[in-house]
């Protein structure tokens, strides 16, 4: 059984799928890996570490992919990366299927078993194996990292003998995974934090980190979750009353934090360039939501614009400015999951369609397109 892992072909990315520590305890399963020579470079991982655990170094992509059996990746395969895989290999990546069917259809048609990570369902069993919160977490924490760093004040309250200086407002919307570690973050550095989401279980979250909860809290809000736990999609009437509250709240902060998302949809529009207009010059927004279109007006992915005298920063993958945790943490999470396909005894792949983890996150097997939410 042979795993590669390739280095990863977007020039945005910067983590790798596979730690040395979890290249050991593959190899401990009986598997043969091989590395893309550079794969983890940019974690802070050199070629050496992998082959002090055991794996071999593959001087390019083609020679990675040759006989392998699974491909651990980050993000989903490209065009020339379909054509070096053979058919019928486990592709685990996180595919970000959503808007991106064409490449579901590419992945079906080159014949590889396409798993994405990003649909592993969020039960006790898989809590190990969950990219998205792992990353997420890293997300928050780094964008008021970004944010403070942009910012021409500090953070906190200082006393000194030259004066005292007011500790920062910071307000965050979508208090998920991201936004509650952005709250934690924010709050450590000392700012003074308050968050919304339409999520009423948000409201008890956001208050035990410190924060202090906005928003319009009717009917609607009460019902606003998935069995899921997720957002819903919210009526006009609520976006409108709760745009009003923010609103004039948003006029009053120095740096806000959006990481509203709604799964499978666009990210909602949550700040307006009028809102952008009535914060104090110099104000920093960071729109984690920016490569699902955005929570903010005029942000743009991959820059930091200026709109009016507000820093807006559509910064691309964020988890990936923080690449060395994220990798580890990410390959932590892929490990978990691998580990349960693999037959111990036979040292061999034994995938169990019917596992409920696996029908959640594979997409593309035998040519075709195996998902629900693409099949047909
Ligand atoms: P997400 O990334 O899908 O969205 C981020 C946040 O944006 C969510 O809290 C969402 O409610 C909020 N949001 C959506 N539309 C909004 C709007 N118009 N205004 C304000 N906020 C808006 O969410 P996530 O971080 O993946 O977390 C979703 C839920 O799943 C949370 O309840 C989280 O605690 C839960 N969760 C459970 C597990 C588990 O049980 N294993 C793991 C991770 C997360």
């Amino acid at each position: 059984m042979k795993i590669a892992v390739p280095l990863e072909s977007d020039p945005v990315e910067a983590r790798v799928a596979l730690t040395p520590e979890t290249a050991k305890r593959f190899i401990g399963l009986g598997a043969e890996v091989v590395v893309q020579k550079g794969a983890g470079a940019l974690s802070r991982i050199p070629d050496e570490a992998y082959e002090k655990a055991g794996a071999t170094i593959a001087k390019d992509a083609k020679v990675t992919f040759t006989g392998a059996d699974v491909v651990l990746k980050v993000r989903r395969p490209n065009a020339d990366e379909l054509k070096a895989i053979k058919k019928g290999t486990l592709v685990v990546a996180t595919m970000d299927p959503f808007g991106h069917e064409d490449d579901v259809k590419a992945m079906a048609e080159a014949g590889i078993t396409a798993v994405t990570m990003d649909f592993m369902p969020r039960i006790t069993r898989a809590q190990v194996m969950d990219v998205l919160s792992s990353q997420a977490n890293l997300a928050g924490y780094q964008a008021v990292i970004d944010a403070a760093g942009l910012f021409d004040r500090a953070m906190p309250m200082m006393m000194t003998a030259a004066g005292t200086v007011s500790a920062a407002k910071v307000f965050v919307m979508g208090a998920g995974v991201a936004g509650l570690q952005a709250i934690a973050t924010a709050k450590r550095l000392g700012a003074i934090v308050s968050a919304t989401d339409v999520r009423p279980a948000a409201k008890e979250q956001v208050e035990s980190l410190g924060g202090r909860f906005i928003a319009v809290e009717d009917e609607e809000f009460k019902e606003a979750e998935t069995a899921g736990g997720y957002a819903k999609e919210m009526s006009d009437d609520y976006k409108k009353k709760q745009a009003e509250l923010v609103a004039s709240h948003i006029a009053k902060q120095d740096i806000v934090i959006t990481t509203a998302l709604i799964p499978g949809r666009p990210a909602p529009k949550l700040v307006t360039k009028e809102m952008l207009a009535s914060m104090q010059p110099g104000s920093i927004v960071i729109d984690l939501a920016v490569e699902r279109g955005g929570n903010v007006e005029g942000a743009v992915a991959g820059e930091v614009a200026t709109v009016g005298d507000v820093k807006v920063a559509g910064y691309l993958n964020v988890p990936g400015r923080i690449a060395a945790t994220a990798s580890l943490l990410y390959a932590k999470n892929l490990y978990a999951f691998v580990e349960t396909l693999i037959d111990k005894e036979a040292k061999a792949l034994a995938v169990d369609w019917e596992d409920e983890l696996v029908k959640a996150t594979v997409l593309t097997r035998d040519g075709s397109i195996v998902h629900p939410a693409f099949a047909g």
